[in-house]
């Protein structure tokens, strides 16, 4: 341990992220916690979503620790919530069981004018090394040309049209073949993923899957 992490961990001993319980290291949960938030599902999609997407999976529920650690990074820019984020994907490596050898993931993108406010997008942020460790390269294949009103309070019909000719191929991209994995932090009616999976597939990718952080879905 550095004397920089010596210190933080004095002034700021590092905690379980969903008890808050003292734990030994940065980046733990206590055991507990982290078997209770391990809950990998599969997500019901609309029969439209599921024309361009083969499946999508969420690692766990919108709620508790989970909902605390995406909303403090995305919201307040707290890259110190990376190692939990880090220790509970290492724990969902059983997933990737059925996304191809040779998928490549792609982050659900933000406008380039959101990106540039946040300083980096969270998707990427949270999934590229955990991927990479795992033979799944990050490639950044789409653009989003603005960035939508919020999903919440929208209804499914709204959800759909609020997101329709925001996304594109990337300049320079090829999709044809391709087999994706589009990754992003939470799920909710699954518009956000259908539009980029549509993009993906028009673009001529095989086979396009989706994995999600966290889903308040059933
Ligand atoms: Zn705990």
């Amino acid at each position: 341990m550095g004397i920089f992490e010596g210190i933080l961990d004095f002034l700021y001993p590092p905690r379980c992220p969903k008890c808050r319980a003292y734990v030994k290291a940065r980046g733990d949960w206590c055991v507990e916690c982290l078997r209770e938030t391990i809950q990998i599902h599969r997500l019901p999609l609309s029969v439209e979503a599921a024309g361009s997407l083969m499946a999508v999976w969420a690692l766990g529920r919108y709620r508790g620790g989970l909902q605390d650690l995406i909303r403090g990074l995305k919201y307040h820019g707290k890259k110190g919530n990376l190692p939990c984020i880090r220790t509970f994907l290492n724990s969902c490596d059983r997933v990737l069981a059925d996304v191809p050898s040779s998928a490549v993931a792609v982050p659900v993108p933000l406008s380039p004018a959101r990106e540039k406010q946040r300083g980096f997008n969270q998707a990427d942020l949270m999934f590229r090394g955990w991927l990479a460790e795992r033979g799944i390269p990050m490639e950044r294949m789409l653009l989003r040309k603005r960035e939508t009103t919020a999903q919440y309070g929208l209804s499914a019909e709204e959800r759909r049209e609020n997101v329709q000719g925001v996304f594109s191929l990337a300049e320079g991209i090829c999709a044809r073949g391709r087999d994706v994995l589009l990754v992003d932090d939470i799920m909710t009616t699954g518009a956000t993923l259908s539009a980029c999976a549509k993009v993906l597939r028009r673009g001529g990718a095989a086979r396009v899957y989706g994995l999600v952080l966290a889903s308040d879905r059933a």
